[in-house]
């Protein structure tokens, strides 16, 4: 998305966004459009919005689709891009031939357990508490009987134990009564469970039924930007669009689990370890930032 501010009129505007995007880009008047990072953060993007002001000085915003087929230098740009992501995976495929997910579990209602806990904690402490959680309530249907005080002296180490216990029952008891206490396989479905969202539904469906779900987390919408894999994402649902777009249908489950690894152990929020990544030509971050 490119945002500018300028003083000229809205059809004149209108014009130049939506028959000349590319000079669109030069009349940005901030200084931010003499940086190279913010043309090759920006030159892929489909939308041009506008904040003008109209002639009794109005502030407007308008959006504007462009066409990447229009403009040849668009076009080439996009087709970095998914060079980009073919040599990417390529290097995942070499370097992390095996990628899965860190939570224990031996079936689809274990995984679903554990994947709700681990919203906003830790695999390992979710780890920790599954074993005597699951011993206790060890199918959907012994959950759905229980309360969730019952379930929150298990799981209080966790983050948010009262909404979490809140959950687990309710997702058990609606497994019972419109599921037959069986795991559906399909997102649509998944998303209908309480505190299932569309991330713990694509995590279920891409690991237990290798569905192609790319369950975004804060993890895979760090490192796809960084990376250059999304182009100025702002919603984990926009990197996940992104990402699905480019990634063939076959190797969304595993790649979701290389970026997952890769942001844990090495593209870390605060500081990435780029002096061992092996991603470095390939990263838009490492080029443009780090360099
Ligand atoms: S080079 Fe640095 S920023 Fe890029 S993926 Fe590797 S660790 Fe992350």
């Amino acid at each position: 998305m490119i945002s500018i501010n300028v003083d000229f009129p809205a059809p004149f505007l209108a014009i130049i966004a939506t028959f000349c995007p590319s000079v669109t880009e030069k009349l940005i008047p901030s200084k931010r459009a003499s940086s190279p990072q913010y043309f090759e953060r920006f030159s892929t993007c489909r939308y041009v919005i506008i904040n003008y002001k109209n002639y009794s000085g109005k502030i407007n915003t308008k959006i504007y689709k462009r066409d990447l087929n229009f403009n040849p230098r668009l076009k080439r740009e996009h087709m970095e891009i998914k060079e980009r992501f073919a040599k990417v995976i390529e290097w995942f495929k070499v370097n992390m031939p095996v990628a899965e997910t860190e939570l224990h579990f031996n079936s689809p209602y274990e995984l679903m357990v554990a994947t709700i806990l681990s919203a906003q904690c830790t695999d390992k402490r979710v780890n920790q508490i599954t074993p005597e959680l699951l011993k206790r309530f060890p199918t959907p249907e012994k959950l759905a009987e229980a309360e969730p005080a019952e379930v929150f002296d298990y799981i209080r180490s966790c983050s948010y134990p009262n909404n979490k216990a809140k959950h687990l029952v309710g997702m058990a008891r609606k497994l019972m009564a419109d599921y037959n206490g069986k795991m559906p396989d399909e997102l649509d479905e998944l998303i209908k469970l309480p505190g299932v969202g569309r991330k713990t539904a694509s995590v279920i469906a891409s690991v237990v039924f290798n569905k192609p779900a790319m369950a975004v987390d804060t993890h895979v919408f760090r490192v796809a930007a960084r990376i250059g894999l999304s182009i100025n994402s702002k919603t984990p649902h926009e990197t996940e669009r992104q990402l699905m777009a480019n990634i063939p249908a076959a190797m969304i489950p595993i790649a979701h689990h290389w970026l997952i690894l890769h942001g844990r152990y090495v593209c870390v929020a605060r500081k990435p370890k780029c002096e061992i990544c092996g991603l470095q030509p390939l990263c838009t971050y490492y080029n443009n930032v780090c360099k």
